[in-house]
């Protein structure tokens, strides 16, 4: 038995509180793998479970954190073995089972997939959960038949993680991306990630019309609300948003004029239950697709503890691209 540092969130008399803690193997959740866990990152919904804004933590005490990468130290599964590098994102991880901010986590092996070839653990959660889910999403629109020739792409939420990421891969695909952002002031950051057109994200945030001017033939959408009925209302006749987020709203005042006027689709994309074949290969497709200054240029490194004041600033919107946690043991 060994001691390790996480942080753990408990919830005493209705109030949640988070605090970096030495705890031993014994404390750790039922597994057949156990990970010494090199990196993390901060997502949306890291955001959402540490400031208790959302119930995303399903008991406690929770050790959050939905992603993380590492090094397996011991295994009883068959696909894994001590010194493998490997990553997991979702399956309930920071939510019903033991996450990724500690420095040793203990995970069913059926959760996890390779580290892919060509990325380091960093790289790897510099993508993290929102990365993955750009990438689902870009799967979800060329699956429909969608590509860079037919029209622009356009991505909400485009400083964001999950619209960083989006940005950087469809540029690299070849697609004319049109980034919508409520922050102008990041118009360089964008266009270094390949952004052709800038949009100030107020002119979707409001209530629309059932159709509008056909301005793009796909789209990735992290927003929800307003921003996806006028996403919808404004994509060409036959293309499709990949929907993934919630950051305007849960709402979609929509009408169904696109659906039936135009054949629009509007495609899911959820990231925590993706059966793992679709994992895999959006994992590899990331390997070969997301340019790696690109990546560099979204990332922001953090430690351990830094990551409750992170999970404020991405509520409020204040978080640029992606944050990397690293963690020593
Ligand atoms: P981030 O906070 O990094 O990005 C969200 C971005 O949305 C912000 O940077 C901002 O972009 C924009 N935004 C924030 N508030 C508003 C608002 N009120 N109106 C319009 N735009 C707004 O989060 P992530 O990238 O980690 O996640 C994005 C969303 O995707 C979240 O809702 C998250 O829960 C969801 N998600 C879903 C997954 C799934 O499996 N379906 C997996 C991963 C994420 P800007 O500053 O450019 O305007």
């Amino acid at each position: 038995m060994s001691d390790f540092k996480a942080l753990v969130i408990e919830k005493n008399d209705g109030a949640q509180s988070i605090t970096l803690k030495d705890l031993s193997d014994s404390d750790l959740m039922d597994g057949d793998v156990t990970i010494r866990v090199s990196h993390s990152t901060v997502n949306y919904k890291d955001g959402l479970a540490i400031t208790g804004k959302a119930p995303v933590v399903r008991r406690f005490p929770m050790i959050p954190g939905i992603d993380l990468a590492g090094v397996v130290e011991s295994s009883s599964h068959p696909d894994y073995k001590p010194g493998d590098s490997v990553v997991l994102n979702g399956w309930g991880l920071g939510e019903t089972h033991f996450g990724g901010y500690s420095e040793r986590a203990r995970v069913k092996g059926d959760w996890l997939v390779p580290l892919p070839q060509g990325l380091r653990a960093d790289e790897a959660m510099a993508v993290g959960t929102a990365g993955y889910t750009a990438m689902l999403c870009v799967l979800a629109l060329e699956a429909h038949g969608l590509e860079p020739s037919m029209g622009p792409a356009v991505v909400t939420g485009a400083a964001g993680g999950v619209g960083s990421i989006a940005v950087a891969l469809l540029a690299k695909l070849g697609w004319h991306v049109i980034a919508v952002t409520g922050r102008t002031s990041e118009k360089d950051y964008l266009e270094g990630l390949g952004a052709s057109e800038i949009i100030d994200r107020s002119e979707l945030s409001g209530p629309g019309k059932p159709l509008g001017k056909e301005r793009w033939i796909a789209g990735v959408d992290a927003v929800g609300s307003h921003t996806l009925a006028n996403l919808l209302s404004m994509t060409r006749y036959g293309g499709a948003i990949a929907a993934c987020g919630l950051a305007q709203g849960l709402d979609l005042p929509a009408s169904v004029a696109p659906f039936i006027l135009r054949g629009v689709s509007l495609l899911g994309v959820d990231s925590v239950m993706c059966p793992r074949p679709k994992r895999l290969v959006a994992w590899q497709r990331l390997a070969r697709d997301l340019d790696r200054a690109k990546l560099d240029a979204t990332r922001t490194d953090i430690t351990l503890a830094d990551v409750p004041a992170t999970a404020q600033a991405i509520i409020e919107g204040r978080v640029r691209g992606r944050m990397v946690v690293t963690i020593p043991g």
